[in-house]
């Protein structure tokens, strides 16, 4: 079928049930079925995946995606399969595979039955596979956490910065999808200049979530009173409260424990099994909070988180972005309340001190946004889309008096070392 004659709302019915797009998803599939280069900048749970898997299941050929983890892939094809025998399409090729598996998808691929094959970069530098996927009719490339790429993005890979030589190797003119949840101006250059997609059509949605409160308060020595304080003021609600250290955690959760408050721990020194327990017992609200590290959030999707609490201040605004989203899925209220003092500051800083130089840069950079975001006087929402490459009216945008600084002009917080109130 000729890309105009494709009834797009049609095959998003049939493949995944849904009547409608989100976002600018149609605009994006159009610019893929189209064969253009196409970078894709949405927040978590914008509905990325779907952007290149329709264009795969409607063009011919195969798409080849590109995810960091295994996973991912896993969760992801057992998601296409799950929609319906038609979609038994999707694939994975990784070092998690048998021989004979392998030679199955292979199979499977020059038959034309697999539409998507994911793959972790690192196979894809395979000579084995470069060979035999020079045979492969190939749609697109899709190249999801396109922020890899970057080293100023969270999550540098340098395996990402050789798939635009490998792509050039499998065929002349396949077009690349860039996808990424990462809105820095910095990070999209990085993307677009590594994999030469200078002319891309590019795509980005608002990272604006207004119904986000962003607020800050001065870590004084009384911090975990007044986070029992807080908890107690949103009893029955659901909450999130990050510490920087797995000790942090295992204190704070007991804490909360001894003064009545249902708490678990959550960081990866605990074994899979009390992990897997803990997170269960808070989807299912046997438990109110759960006290984490950063390993606690990947593929979470509670909608009515009610409130996240930073205890210890994070090491960039992206992670600072990220784990706040993780309140109020729903569109309901979400309080995102963050202890800062430059003590905290400091103790990044010299976590980073053993690391190369250029990377020990970039952290510091990143380290002194954070420090500008807490310092600031101004709303904290212009601020945070500022950072995004974004421009908010901070009079009259969505969720513009939604932080401490518009609520409450006159405070603001400063450096301190420890401020004993
Ligand atoms: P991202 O990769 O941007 O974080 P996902 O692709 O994982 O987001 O999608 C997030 C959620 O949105 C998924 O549960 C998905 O089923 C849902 N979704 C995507 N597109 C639509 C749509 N058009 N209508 C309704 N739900 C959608
Ligand atoms: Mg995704």
């Amino acid at each position: 079928m000729k890309p105009n004659e494709i009834d797009l709302h049609k095959e998003l019915k049939k493949y995944f049930g849904f009547n409608q797009f989100k976002g600018l998803q149609e605009q994006v599939v159009n610019s893929i079925i189209h064969g253009n280069n196409t970078f894709v900048i949405m927040p978590t749970g914008g509905g990325k995946s779907l952007c290149y898997q329709l264009p795969a299941l409607v063009l011919d050929g195969t798409a080849i995606v590109v995810s960091p983890l295994i996973a991912l892939m896993k969760n992801q094809v057992d998601a296409i399969r799950s929609l319906g025998s038609e979609l038994g399409v999707a694939h994975v090729l990784n070092s998690s595979l048998t021989k004979t598996e392998i030679n199955q998808v292979k199979k499977d691929i020059l038959d034309g039955v697999t539409k998507m094959l994911y793959v972790a970069p690192e196979s894809l530098t395979k000579e084995e596979y470069i060979q035999f996927l020079r045979d492969v009719k190939i749609s697109f490339v899709a190249i999801d956490e396109a922020h890899c790429i970057s080293e100023w993005g969270h999550d540098f890979r340098p395996e990402y910065r050789n798939l635009r030589g490998i792509i050039k190797q499998l065929a002349d003119d396949i077009p690349i999808i860039g996808l990424t949840a990462t809105a820095t101006p910095k990070v999209q250059e990085d993307i677009l200049k590594n994999l030469d997609m200078s002319g891309a059509n590019v795509f980005k949605a608002s990272f604006n979530r207004p119904n986000l409160f962003y607020e800050i308060r001065p870590k004084t020595k009384n911090v975990e009173g007044d986070i029992i304080r807080f908890i107690k003021q949103h009893k029955g609600k659901s909450g999130v409260i990050y510490c920087l250290s797995r000790k942090k955690v295992e204190d704070i959760a007991q804490l909360l424990q001894v003064n009545g408050i249902s708490a678990v721990p959550y960081h990866a020194g605990l074994d899979a099994k009390t992990r897997a327990k803990h997170q269960d017992m808070f989807l299912m609200e046997d438990v109110d909070v759960v006290v984490a590290t950063i390993a606690f959030g990947m593929g979470i999707d509670k909608p009515d988180v009610r409130y996240v609490i930073h205890h210890d201040i994070p090491k960039s605004l992206e992670s600072y972005y990220q784990e706040t989203g993780r309140a109020g899925r729903d569109g309901g209220e979400g309080h995102c309340l963050a202890y800062y003092s430059y003590k905290d500051i400091e103790k990044l800083e010299k976590f980073m001190a053993g690391k190369p130089v250029a990377e020990q840069e970039i952290g510091y950079a990143l380290l002194q946004e954070v420090v500008a975001y807490a310092e600031t006087s101004m709303s904290r929402r212009k601020y945070l889309l500022h950072y995004f490459g974004e421009e908010f009216d901070d009079e009259n945008g969505e969720g513009a008096d939604m932080d401490d600084n518009v609520r409450n002009p006159k405070k603001k917080v400063e450096a301190q070392n420890e401020v004993v109130l």
